[in-house]
């Protein structure tokens, strides 16, 4: 006979704090790199929002630092989500670009078979993280007609011209000229710069503000990564202009929200709004977000400082997604974030925290658990505050500080009460509805019964055996043997119950 374990258990449910027949929830207010300033979240066309977020460049593995950018991307998401918004989120691959030219060579592979290691590893390190995939993750090398069409307006309207080896650079001075500004997202000194001064490469810093690269004439070192356009010749685009391509195919001219790290205002988020602005004569992106970077140990990551690593170093370590999300997701976005080893071994217990009184709200609180109204009475006594209070935390340019602040309150007073039996059962269930929902913003609500290995499953089905059977000696023996492995068992009213100590 199989005895009914339970474990903590969390489902993901996709919640609204308004629920979806109401309407977005007004009031979220998020910084906006444009302005430079924080502003009332407007999308054009509300309760539709557009965004788009720069991917990963798939030369290697991602490192933590583009995780805490992947990571905040996924937090606004969730929070639009939570808004009521209905979000159409695209991602972009950059699968060709300067990086991952050089790699191909040094490693004598293809273009394909290169990159599609690495996207794969990035849509597995996504999912470790507990990342809500993207709707559309477009790829580069599948825009070629895209990117080579708006290469061509941008000529047209004269604002691009092609260099003597028959590469396209866009000219600042002419898009300037048109009375544009080029420096929306920083301030940019112009008084160095010398009309028709170029830069190449895709990356480059503030300092060289040159007319840049959107197609690159086929180079012998390019070996046979080039594309064949009738009217650019054979070449390969610029990273910039890939990402205008993808972002207003996907999602039009003008588009809410374009997400991304700190260093891509620039160049290339500058690039990508003269491009599109260039070509279309439109705004090209309503609100600008960016991530602050992540230091190791206070150090900028680095090999030769030992202090580099990608997900996949620190699972080998032996922390989970889970506890790495969690961590991440402790700093504002806009602060720059110290990862830290002893960080992560605090993430471990702060979720401990969360899941132990979760699973006494479960416990007490199955969802069949009081009749409706006193459960509605008791969402409104429990749920509604911790609710109002984690929104207003999010709508404060997502407070995360505040947000996790309001869950450990919670959860100190939900200890309180379940120590002291003053909660209902009803009451235990409204509240776990409005964990649910803060989950799913929050997105770390993964454990499961999977958890709980296979063997200590059967030691505990053999202890109620033996209780059964009266052998309380052979009972104790195994509750020993399950302790000593690192688990404890309690007899609850519903039956035993595992726990990891
Ligand atoms: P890449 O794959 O290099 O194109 O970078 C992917 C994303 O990671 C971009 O949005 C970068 O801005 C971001 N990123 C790179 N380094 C860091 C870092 N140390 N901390 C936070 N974000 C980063
Ligand atoms: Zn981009």
């Amino acid at each position: 006979m199989s005895t009914a374990f339970y474990v903590v258990n969390f489902s993901a449910f996709a919640f609204t704090r308004r629920g979806l027949t109401c309407g977005p929830h007004m009031g979220l207010k998020l910084f906006n790199t444009l302005s430079r300033s924080i502003q009332e979240f407007a999308p054009l066309n509300s309760p539709k929002v557009s965004m788009y977020c720069c991917g990963p460049t798939v030369y290697d593995f991602a490192h933590i630092g583009n995780w805490r950018t992947f990571v905040f991307a996924d937090l606004v998401r969730r929070t639009l989500e939570f808004s009521g918004y209905e979000v159409k989120h695209v991602m972009n691959i950059t699968d060709v670009e300067d990086k991952i030219i050089k790699r191909i060579r040094e490693t004598k592979t293809s273009l394909r078979e290169f990159t599609g290691k690495f996207e794969a590893a990035f849509f597995d390190d996504l999912k470790t993280l507990n990342c809500l995939p993207p709707h559309q993750t477009p790829r580069a090398t599948e825009h070629m007609p895209e990117i080579i069409a708006l290469i061509e307006k941008l000529l047209q309207r004269g604002v691009a011209y092609k260099a003597a080896d028959g590469s396209v650079y866009f000219s600042i001075e002419k898009y300037r000229g048109c009375g544009c500004n080029y420096g929306q997202l920083l301030k940019l000194n112009f008084d160095e710069m010398r009309a028709g001064e170029r830069v190449a490469s895709d990356e480059y810093d503030k300092e060289s503000v040159a007319d840049f690269a959107l197609w690159k004439a086929r180079a012998p070192e390019d070996g046979d990564v080039f594309w064949k356009s009738d009217s650019l010749g054979e070449g390969r685009p610029g990273w910039h202009i890939e990402c205008s391509a993808m972002s207003m195919k996907a999602l039009g001219e003008t588009f809410d929200l374009h997400l991304g790290g700190e260093d891509l205002k620039f160049p290339h988020h500058e690039d990508e709004i003269a491009q599109s602005e260039g070509a279309t004569g439109k705004p090209f992106v309503k609100h600008w977000m960016h991530g602050a970077h992540l230091l190791v140990e206070g150090k900028k990551m680095s090999k030769s400082l030992g202090n580099f690593f990608t997900l996949r170093d620190l699972l080998a370590k032996g922390f989970t997604g889970r506890e790495i999300r969690y961590l991440l997701l402790t700093a504002h976005y806009r602060e720059t974030f110290n990862f830290t080893m002893e960080g992560l071994h605090g993430a471990k217990s702060a979720l401990a925290r969360i899941d132990e009184c979760v699973a006494k709200l479960r416990e007490l609180g199955a969802p069949s658990a009081g009749s409706a109204s006193s459960h509605q009475r008791a969402e409104l006594a429990l749920g509604a505050p911790l609710l109002q209070n984690f929104s207003a935390a999010l709508d404060d340019d997502l407070n995360i500080s505040a947000a996790w602040a309001v869950v450990f309150d919670w959860v100190r007073d939900m200890n309180r009460r379940l120590a002291e039996n003053s909660l209902s059962a009803a009451e235990a269930a409204a509240a776990l509805t409005g964990w649910d929902k803060i989950d799913s913003v929050l997105g770390i609500g993964t454990k499961s019964g999977a958890e709980v290995p296979a063997e200590i499953l059967a030691l505990a089905e053999a202890r109620t055996a033996a209780k059964k059977a009266k052998d309380f000696k052979r009972a104790d023996a195994i509750r020993e043997e399950l302790k000593a492995k690192g688990w404890a068992i309690e007899d609850t009213p519903k039956g035993p119950k595992l726990k990891k100590v």
